[in-house]
């Protein structure tokens, strides 16, 4: 089956048939790097993470480039406010920034480039489209000549004569970058350096990129053109993303981006999450008291196209529905170790298999629909409920063990795939070392294992049992309880769990 996407452009959902068979290339926008990213730009960031992990999943080849906004007039205002360097500023929260997408789970791009080590390509890019008289320079700073190029507005389903009349107000404001271009529609491909700002080398004197030509630029040198899949925030798509295809195709005269994907914003009380409105919460706050696979679950319940109203609550509502998936593959782990050979086959392994492809089945049809996650998970906990269903107060025999470790090896794939990692959750129990004092008082265990030493506390428990000794065996059961341990008497025998 081919995988639909909905395509900005053409306002639809269409088959996403790559350029090249096998292999798909994309570029999402990364940040501009002058403070700690908030919660809305990672669920940007993580929605296009679950995009190339499902069509890596899918088969194809990814290629995935993002690049880092480090020169921009915010990084520069706050370097001066600091009395720092732009490039201090930059690297600094450039690093915080990888480091912040790595708390997150959010898997390297295959290039990273940085607009101030792309200087030549972009000067490049922008004496070609000067040479085909798409830009012109005044005074050190270069125009994009937007009526120059006819499908200005096609991206965002824009008239260009209905913009100029906003852009008329603009003007009369007095700004005298304004009065130097021919059209006020037209955007800076490079400004001439003012006192005191970095700035490169160019054949229009000192200077300095102007935002949206790194982009065209840097797609263009590791991806060639056309490439498949441009992403970014629906934020991005007017200008900078209407700029970006202006500047390439009418600089190539080809194709920019075969496919345009925009995710919804995240919002607070129904508002934008922003800087500048202030109701922000960064990435690496929310991550101190909450674990990445719960933010990324949240994140996945909505559909990436639509806006994801956050609060605490929604938080800790994905938080325990990640619990219950975690719980059953604790629970059919347990149940596999346990298994017995030769037990009265209890379990439809039969149904398990049957249960297994058709969630396999349902998550793949979900994502082909234009990465639809919250359709995929219910695919998800539609297996779980089954499978939870199945195996209650059931023994296991070891036939049996074989369609429970499909269904739980399933379970983890397909969380994978979204980026919620289940044997990774940070929660791995450590048993308390007071254990191993009462193995050896209870249960003559001479080692120094928490983990043997419970074992050795359940045989001695057994034991007991098996021979009426009911005071030894409630002791040890008792000393297990006052150490925070919880015991479950099943058909399988005593199961222990640590709640510490
Ligand atoms: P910026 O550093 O402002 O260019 O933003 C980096 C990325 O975060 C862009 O792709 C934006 O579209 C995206 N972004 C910004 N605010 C939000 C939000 N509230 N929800 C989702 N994405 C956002
Ligand atoms: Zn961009």
């Amino acid at each position: 089956m081919t995988i639909k996407l909905y395509d900005t452009q053409q306002r639809r959902k269409v088959d996403f048939v790559p350029l090249h068979e096998g292999k798909v290339s994309m570029y999402v926008c990364g940040p501009t790097v002058y403070n700690r990213i908030h919660i809305g730009n990672a669920r940007t960031f993580i929605s296009f993470d679950m995009i190339r992990r499902y069509l890596t999943w899918r088969g194809f080849d990814v290629t995935f480039v993002q690049n880092v906004t480090d020169i921009d007039d915010k990084i520069i205002n706050r370097a001066n406010e600091e009395g720092r360097s732009a490039a201090e500023v930059a690297a600094q929260y450039t690093e915080a920034f990888i480091n912040d997408m790595h708390a997150a789970g959010v898997a390297d791009p295959d290039v990273r480039p940085r607009a101030t080590e792309e200087i030549p390509a972009m000067i490049e890019l922008v004496e070609t489209l000067i040479e085909r008289g798409h830009a012109y320079e005044v005074e050190g700073d270069v125009y994009f000549a937007v009526r120059s190029y006819d499908g200005y507005g096609q991206l965002s389903g824009r008239d260009v004569d209905e913009m100029e009349a906003g852009h008329r107000e603009l003007r009369s404001d007095g700004q005298g970058l304004e009065d130097r271009k021919r059209d006020p529609l037209d955007f800076a491909l490079w400004k001439a350096a003012k006192p005191g700002e970095p700035s490169w080398e160019s054949p229009w004197g000192q200077g300095r990129p102007g935002w949206h030509i790194e982009c065209s630029a840097m797609s263009h040198k590791y991806l060639g053109l056309p490439f498949d899949i441009h992403g970014g925030g629906a934020d991005l798509c007017f200008p900078h993303h209407e700029n970006e295809r202006a500047q390439s195709e009418a600089a190539y005269g080809t194709t920019f981006a075969r496919h345009w994907m925009h995710s919804g914003m995240l919002q607070i009380n129904s508002e934008k999450m922003s800087k500048s409105l202030g109701n922000f919460m960064l990435l690496h706050e929310v991550l101190e008291d909450t674990r990445p696979e719960s933010l990324r679950m949240l994140m996945m319940q909505t559909h990436y196209r639509s806006p994801l109203d956050f609060s605490p609550e929604r938080l800790a509502e994905a938080d325990a529905a990640l619990t219950r998936i975690e719980n059953t593959v604790k629970n059919l782990d347990w149940l596999m170790a346990n298994a017995q050979d030769g037990a009265p086959d209890q379990l439809d392994s039969t149904r398990i298999a049957q249960w297994v492809t058709e969630a396999r089945e349902a998550f793949t049809q979900a994502m082909d629909d234009d990465f639809n996650a919250p359709a995929a998970l219910g695919a998800i906990f539609t297996l779980v409920a089954n499978v939870n269903g199945e195996v209650a107060e059931k023994t296991l025999s070891v036939v049996d063990a074989e369609a429970v470790v499909q269904a739980r090896d399933l379970m983890i794939e397909l969380m994978a795939v979204l980026g919620v990692d289940l044997l990774d959750t940070g929660e791995e129990t450590t048993y308390p070392l007071e254990v191993v004092a009462l193995a050896a008082e209870v249960a003559g265990y001479g080692g120094e294992d928490p983990m043997e030493a419970v074992e050795a506390l359940l045989e001695a428990r057994a034991q007991a049992r098996a021979e009426k000794q009911w005071a030894v065996a409630d002791s040890v059961r008792d000393g297990l309880i006052e150490l925070g341990f919880i015991i479950e008497d099943t058909p399988q025998g005593a199961r222990v769990t640590y709640e510490g």
